[in-house]
């Protein structure tokens, strides 16, 4: 996971990991190291700009230099700068409700219906969850019967109505059969197109409305960078979203998404999802990831 961005930083820090002696030249120097590491990892180049200018800033603001070790001092701001920007705390699902309904939203194949199956399982692993899976992609009979392997594995009921092309009804339809059936957790799978398109939106956008979702969250591959934090910018414009969902990072090597999503949207990363296997997701906490992506 990020071994290219890992590796750049590693590289860039490595005068201040005490190899050296630290001027000012070489604390700018590192800096500038810092960001086109960044920008090699797909972050927006706006983006590594004030990161680093917020390090460089706090770095004057603690009088590095002059500290007794302005080698670590520096790591550890670049550090808490990187914890800040991926979201500082680690943000939690709203599980208030009962049934608490949980929207997913996404382009097709950014893995919204594995993650489906991920996040029932994760919930019904903690036993007082009895979570429903409800198939509301009507275009691709295909889809349904993924959920619905899916909800075999992990042996979660899946709700679905195939002759049904009406993804709203479906959807209302799901969170009754929740309601009568004792779920306390209803996870709706939405239809997603192949890039962002007005009919998608509205779909989305109805089933949002018709249901009024405890959460929504929007799914993308963490292996798009930029266009991952473009597509999410466009569903959060007309879904305000409560947070994203970053997939296959098991794949990704930059990790540009991760960095910059949250500033862009201003919603947290609240889950990962690590491989195709169903156990493969993890909560986000944005510290433990930036000391994994410095080492
Ligand atoms: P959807 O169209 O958004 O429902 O996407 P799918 O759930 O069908 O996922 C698309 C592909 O990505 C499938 O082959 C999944 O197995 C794969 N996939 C989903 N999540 C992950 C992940 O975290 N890591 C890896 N390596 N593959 C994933």
């Amino acid at each position: 996971m990020f071994d290219n961005l890992s590796d750049k930083l590693d590289k860039a820090l490595h005068i201040l990991k005490g190899h050296g002696q630290i001027t000012e030249i070489n604390v700018a120097e590192t800096l500038k190291e810092v960001r086109r590491a960044l920008v090699d990892a797909d972050v927006n180049y706006k983006i590594a700009k004030d990161f680093t200018a917020r390090v460089k800033e706090k770095a004057i603001g603690e009088n590095v230099l002059k500290s007794l070790k302005p080698g670590q001092l520096m790591v550890k701001l670049v550090k808490d700068e990187l914890t800040e920007l991926m979201g500082g705390d680690a943000a939690g699902i709203n599980l208030s409700d009962s049934p608490s309904i949980i929207l997913m939203s996404g382009l097709q194949g950014s893995g919204k219906t594995t993650f489906s199956g991920k996040l029932a399982n994760y919930l019904k692993n903690k036993k007082t969850k009895k979570p429903l899976l409800v198939a509301c992609d009507v275009y691709r009979p295909a889809a349904i019967d993924q959920l619905h392997v899916v909800g075999e594995q992990i042996n979660v009921e899946v709700f679905s109505d195939r002759g049904n092309n009406d993804p709203v009804a479906i959807a209302k339809a799901g969170v009754a059969h929740a309601k009568a059936n004792g779920n306390n957790v209803v996870i709706i799978d939405t239809a997603g197109r192949l890039a962002v398109d007005e009919a998608m939106m509205t779909e989305i956008e109805n089933i949002h409305k018709a249901i009024s979702p405890s959460e929504t969250l929007f799914v993308v591959d963490s292996m798009t960078g930029q266009d991952a934090v473009n597509t999410a910018k466009a569903f959060n414009d007309v879904l305000n979203f409560d947070g994203v969902i970053l997939t296959k990072l098991d794949g990704d090597t930059r990790g540009g998404a991760a960095i910059s999503i949250k500033s862009v949207v201003n919603k947290p990363i609240k889950f990962i999802g690590t491989g195709e296997k169903m156990e493969a997701i993890d909560v986000f906490y944005p510290s433990r990831m930036a000391d994994r992506i410095l080492g």
